[in-house]
């Protein structure tokens, strides 16, 4: 999707580092995403300049509070981060001075409750402990019902956290479970890091136009008080992300952030989540080019890839190939594609383990995942043009000359 040839800047030898062509998706392992040339332009116009950090965010926060169409939102580094400062904001309130207090709750309500279904699977958990959050669970592996939930509630309790993206049938959907915090008083935050676009769009669909606008501004209308974002997965800054929802707590946010930290009275944990102004900038100029990105035409362009990947890989003995979606949550689904899923029969030259690590060792580096015993190409992360090489090199590694 991203249009380049495969420039190999003295950079990577420099730092004794291998470029990677990275078929495997957007993880913050393999730095996360590419930036576009005209954000690495931006940042560096920025770098002419000093700045006033509290100005950037004040402002960047605005712009994309505006944009989403929610009352109020603040960059943060990562969605991690927003979860523990946004956690760090329902613990401590409007009050200045209980901010400087955290990780320490003593005398304020800490504890956070999530749904023990989510609570498993979910790993970010361990970033809203970091605010000095005690976790607390209802329901069980099975699921959740709504009167376990409210009956979980008691004086103790902050706020209710809800990872958007392991709502299923078992677990209260958000609506509910923002009408029972609501009767209690507390608010709901919602880790929503990867929903910028529908998990599954309709492939039948012509018109994207508004669709990641109405999935991120979707958290707050059905009820969440704050809702976490990762720039990762909007073509952004590794290091970036933003959190959104009610204005009262957004503030208390900025104001457990680092930037007061440095130019306030309080001494807060969020020190800790320092940003550049690269990272504030690049957050907010991804955001604004995903939400007026053309989805279908993203879309068209993997598949393009993945038809050009699968014609080269036509004639190799014992292998076999199909379109097919990887979904965020690492599943294959068949529409629409982003993917080309390669099998590897009896009679195939080589076994699956064996092209993974033969590929990831040439240079560049080409990283693959495995998924239920077949090797994925994931185009969402590989520059348009660079399959041609993904293809040559398997074609080489299995022996067969494309
Ligand atoms: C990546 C991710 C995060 C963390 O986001 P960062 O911006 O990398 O801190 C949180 N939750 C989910 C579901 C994620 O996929």
């Amino acid at each position: 999707m991203i249009p380049s040839s495969w420039p190999r800047p003295s950079i990577f030898q420099d730092l004794g580092v291998r470029p990677v062509i990275n078929a495997c998706g957007i993880y913050t392992d393999l730095g996360g995403s590419l930036l576009s040339p005209e954000i690495m332009a931006a940042c560096s116009e920025l770098n002419q300049s000093w700045i006033r950090m509290t100005e950037l965010l004040d402002r960047t926060g605005e712009l994309i509070a505006g944009w989403l169409d929610v009352p109020a939102a603040r960059v943060t580094p990562g969605a991690s981060a927003a979860i523990a400062l946004g956690v760090g904001a329902c613990l401590v309130g409007r009050d200045p001075a209980n901010w400087s207090h955290l990780p320490d709750t003593s005398g304020l309500k800490n504890e956070v409750l999530l749904q023990a279904r989510h609570l498993e699977q979910y790993k970010y958990a361990v970033c809203a402990r970091l605010a000095g959050a005690t976790l607390k669970t209802a329901g069980n592996s099975r699921g959740t019902t709504a009167d376990e939930l409210n009956m979980a509630i008691d004086s103790r309790c902050a706020a209710i956290f809800v990872p958007a993206h392991l709502e299923d049938a078992a677990t209260v959907p958000l609506e509910t479970v923002a009408q029972i915090a609501r009767a209690h008083g507390i608010p709901v935050i919602v880790d929503a890091a990867y929903l910028n676009f529908p998990l599954v769009p309709d492939a039948s669909a012509k018109d994207f136009t508004g669709v990641a606008k109405d999935m991120m501004s979707s958290f707050h209308r059905r009820g969440a008080d704050l809702v976490c974002f990762s720039a990762k997965y909007f073509w952004g800054p590794n290091a970036g992300g933003f959190i959104c929802g009610r204005k009262d707590l957004v503030d208390v946010v900025a104001g457990l952030d680092f930037t007061r930290f440095e130019s306030g009275p309080h001494k807060t944990f969020g020190r800790t989540f320092k940003m550049n102004r690269f990272d504030v900038a690049a957050t907010a100029l991804a955001l604004r080019s995903w939400l007026t990105l053309d989805h279908a035409g993203r879309l068209a362009a993997y598949s393009r890839q993945v038809t050009r990947l699968a014609a080269m890989l036509r004639d190799v003995p014992g292998i076999k190939t199909r379109p097919a979606y990887f979904t965020l949550d690492e599943k294959l689904v068949p529409s629409p594609v982003n993917c080309l899923v390669v099998e590897f029969g009896p009679d195939a030259a080589r076994s699956v383990s064996e092209v993974e690590a033969l590929l990831a060792q040439r240079d560049p580096r080409i990283l693959a995942c495995v998924e239920n015993g077949a090797l994925v190409f994931v185009m969402e992360s590989v520059r348009e043009g660079d399959e041609t090489i993904i293809g040559g090199s398997l074609c080489e590694v299995m022996k067969v000359h494309a």
